[in-house]
Formats: C-alpha cells, sequence, structure tokens
C-alpha cells in the first residue's frame, strides 16, 4: 500500500501520468491518489481493533495453577492440571498480548509458590490478575466451571493469632490486601461467567466466595477460574482437546475485555 502512495504522489508531482487528456485524468488520478493516501492511512486502524487504553496500555497477569513437581489434579487417562493451565495461560496470552502488556507468574514447566504468585503481579503492577486452575474431585460425575474471589478467611482469634510486633503486621497487611478489591473482583467474575456460559454446550459456571491463599496478597481485582473437573472422562477430553481450549481461551478474553470496558465507562480510567 505504501509503494503503490508513493507512486501516485510522484507521478502527480512529476505530472508523468500516462494519458493523453491530463486536463481531464489529473483530476480524476489526483482523487484517486488522495483515496489511496487515505485509505493508506486507515488501513492500520481497520486491521486493528481500537485501544481500550488510549494513554496507559492495561496490564494483565495469568497465573497458570502449579508446575514443575507440583502437578495439581489428574484426569482418569493421565492429563495433569499443570499443563492444561499452562497450556490456556499460553492461549490467553497471545490474544491479551495485541491490546495488553501481559505477565506469565509462571511461564514453563516450573514451581512457583503460592504467595510468590500474587507478588509477581503486584510487582508487574497489573491491573488485573486471573488464576488459572481446573477442579478435582472424588466424585467422578462432578463437573463444571467454578470461579472463585477471595473472602477473607473468618476464623477465631486464638492467642496464638494475636498480633506480634513486626512480622504479624506485614502477615496481616498481605492478607487484607485482597480485601480492598473484593466488589471489583465479584464483577470480574460476573462478567468472564457471562461469556462461558455462552457455551450451550457446557453446564452453567459457578461463582464463590472463598478465602484464597493465591488470591489474598493480590492489589488489582483478581480470579481463579477452575476451568471444568479434569477428573471427569468428558472434561477431561475437552481440557486435552485444542481447539475447546482455544474456546475456553476466546470466552475468558471477551471476558476481561468487557470487565475493562466497563471500567473505563464508569470510572473514566
Ligand atoms: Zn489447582
Amino acid at each position: 500500500m505504501a509503494a503503490l502512495t508513493t507512486y501516485f504522489q510522484q507521478t502527480i508531482a512529476q505530472g508523468s501520468l500516462p494519458c493523453l487528456h491530463r486536463a481531464v485524468f489529473f483530476p480524476i488520478s489526483r482523487w484517486l491518489a488522495v483515496g489511496v493516501i487515505l485509505l493508506g492511512t486507515l488501513a492500520p486502524a481497520l486491521a486493528n481493533p481500537p485501544l481500550l487504553f488510549p494513554e496507559k496500555t492495561a496490564r494483565i497477569a495469568l497465573d497458570p495453577g502449579h508446575g514443575g513437581r507440583d502437578t495439581g489434579a489428574q484426569g482418569p487417562t493421565g492429563l495433569l492440571e499443570k499443563d492444561v493451565c499452562l497450556e490456556l495461560a499460553r492461549k490467553l496470552a497471545l490474544r491479551f498480548e495485541t491490546l495488553y502488556q501481559v505477565t506469565l507468574t509462571r511461564s514453563d514447566d516450573y514451581q512457583v509458590e503460592i504467595k510468590q504468585r500474587a507478588a509477581i503481579a503486584n510487582q508487574a503492577d497489573a491491573d488485573l490478575l486471573i488464576s488459572l486452575h481446573t477442579g478435582a474431585s472424588f466424585v467422578h460425575s462432578a463437573r463444571g466451571i467454578s470461579i472463585y474471589y477471595h473472602t477473607a478467611a473468618s476464623r477465631s482469634i486464638s492467642s496464638n493469632d494475636m498480633p506480634r510486633s513486626g512480622e504479624s503486621d506485614d502477615r496481616q497487611q498481605w492478607e487484607q490486601t485482597q480485601n480492598r478489591h473484593q466488589s471489583a473482583s465479584l464483577a470480574l467474575a460476573t462478567v468472564i461467567k457471562k461469556y462461558l456460559d455462552q457455551d450451550p454446550d457446557a453446564p452453567r459456571c459457578s461463582i464463590h466466595g472463598a478465602p484464597l491463599a493465591v488470591l489474598e496478597g493480590a492489589d488489582m481485582p483478581a480470579v481463579l477460574i477452575e476451568i471444568g473437573h479434569i477428573t471427569h472422562p468428558a472434561t477431561e477430553a475437552k481440557l486435552a482437546d485444542p481447539q475447546s481450549r482455544e474456546r475456553l481461551a476466546e470466552q475468558i478474553y471477551y471476558g476481561v475485555q468487557a470487565f475493562l470496558s466497563e471500567r473505563i465507562r464508569s470510572h473514566g480510567q
């Protein structure tokens, strides 16, 4: 396109259009050239969707559960939770990277401590965190997608829990970090559910609040998605299927897009 535009600009400048009726052809060709130039200008805008964050690129943190010796749950034929989560995170990263900055808490098959995962997201100044897991159950008929957001653990205070100077201040601060984002995390869960529920073949997904060590220290809206019970034979087959994973990635991606768009509309950020 650029080469064609240059050609028309040069030929107009040189008056060298191959036409015997220059008086007629010249204005027409000039309009044609203007059209080509305009198309050249518009082409990139048409090819890419508009940026949601014109001044600031949003940052997405993706947390593939488990890794390394921590394999997570295992399906009836041996599919491992850690592998499914990493594959899905990679697919999501490819989609998100077109618009946002993406941080993976692990990018390969190695172990990352639970608290380290939220710390990585905080360090990256992420705008939201999505932790990916599969469900598992001793009841093999259990299936369906669950989305969790963090709620503070209600625990009775014993003398052992009484704050001690120094260490307990930091610990308490860490444990309460995600509480500030609880309503936004629930909103994120709700909008992702809306897109996951668009799959007519899948059971409707559910949302739960629970104390989650992996999310408690995250200083941004955060959810944990259990993308189906890997222990259910049909679900295991689905999670092993690249097309099904792609569909899952697409639904989560659209959910996040909708969440970020809504935040921009309501908060202007
Ligand atoms: Zn897990």
